[in-house]
């Protein structure tokens, strides 16, 4: 009997659970992100939407007193997070739940906190932003990353890339726009350095792709899946100076 074709989807859950993280980023990062927040004492709500694994969300939780809700699409990432809750002690105030992040199961203006790493952009920055508001409390703070043009030069093939993935890129000014008309105070925006993406997240996830061509061996969908992600990386390698993601943080008004 044959065995079931995985799709690119399910390649992708394969490839990325085993991953510290699913996307560029990195520890140093989210606590830079963290010491704009004024005094983390005061966060007693905070969510993590598109939490993936939820390296930044238990991160989140060493440095906050209160409780992080991580949410993310797929129960595969959801159940790592919540077993290295349990692993190191804080599953009393940290829990993944499988949902979506433009149908979010909390109370409207009960969230002092809205963290997303890599994930806003999966269904618009200002949507995003407009929707996620709602759930803050006045004052309560949004912290996101989106991947940005950083040049005025826009190569057509890192556009057509990104268009292809479901995602747009804006410039850095153009989204700090969005984020104050959605209604936040601007706090702080900076780029990610580019080990971000390479130790911190291409280098790993090749192995993770190795581990694909060895499961599958001769498998069509499994060599397109792994020709596509070593395509992101060539394109990067080429085309860095022009495209990043960017870290936003803006303040409820
Ligand atoms: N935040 C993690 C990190 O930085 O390592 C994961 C980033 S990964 C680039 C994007 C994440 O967003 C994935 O885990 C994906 O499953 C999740 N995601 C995409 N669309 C989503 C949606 N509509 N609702 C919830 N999660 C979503």
């Amino acid at each position: 009997m044959e065995s079931k074709q995985p799709s690119p989807i399910d390649l992708l859950v394969e490839a990325h659970a085993g991953l510290e993280r699913q996307g560029p980023g990195c520890a140093e990062e989210t606590g830079r992100a963290l010491a704009f927040l004024g005094d983390l004492d005061l966060i007693a709500n905070a969510a993590d939407l598109g939490c993936g694994t939820g390296a930044q969300t238990l991160l989140l939780a060493q440095h906050l007193k209160g409780s992080v809700v991580g949410l993310d699409l797929f129960p595969a990432f959801v159940d790592v997070l919540n077993g290295q809750a349990c692993e190191q002690g804080v599953a009393d105030r940290v829990r993944g739940v499988v949902g979506s992040m433009d149908d979010l199961p909390f109370q409207r203006e009960s969230l002092d906190l809205i963290w997303s790493e890599g994930a806003i952009d999966n269904i618009g920055f200002e949507k995003g932003l407009a929707y996620w508001r709602g759930f803050l409390k006045q004052g309560g703070y949004v912290a996101v990353t989106c991947p940005s043009w950083l040049t005025d030069e826009r190569p057509a093939v890192i556009e057509r890339f990104w268009t292809d993935a479901g995602s747009r890129l804006d410039s850095v000014a153009s989204n700090i726009e969005a984020l104050q008309r959605c209604g936040y105070q601007f706090v702080a925006a900076f780029a990610l350095p580019e080990t971000c993406w390479t130790d911190e997240y291409f280098t790993p996830r090749e192995a993770a792709l190795e581990g694909l061509l060895r499961n599958y061996p001769g498998n069509e969908t499994v060599e397109a899946f792994v020709a596509d992600n070593r395509h992101e990386v060539e394109l990067y390698q080429e085309y860095k100076q022009h495209y990043g993601y960017v870290f936003y943080l803006g303040r409820k008004r």
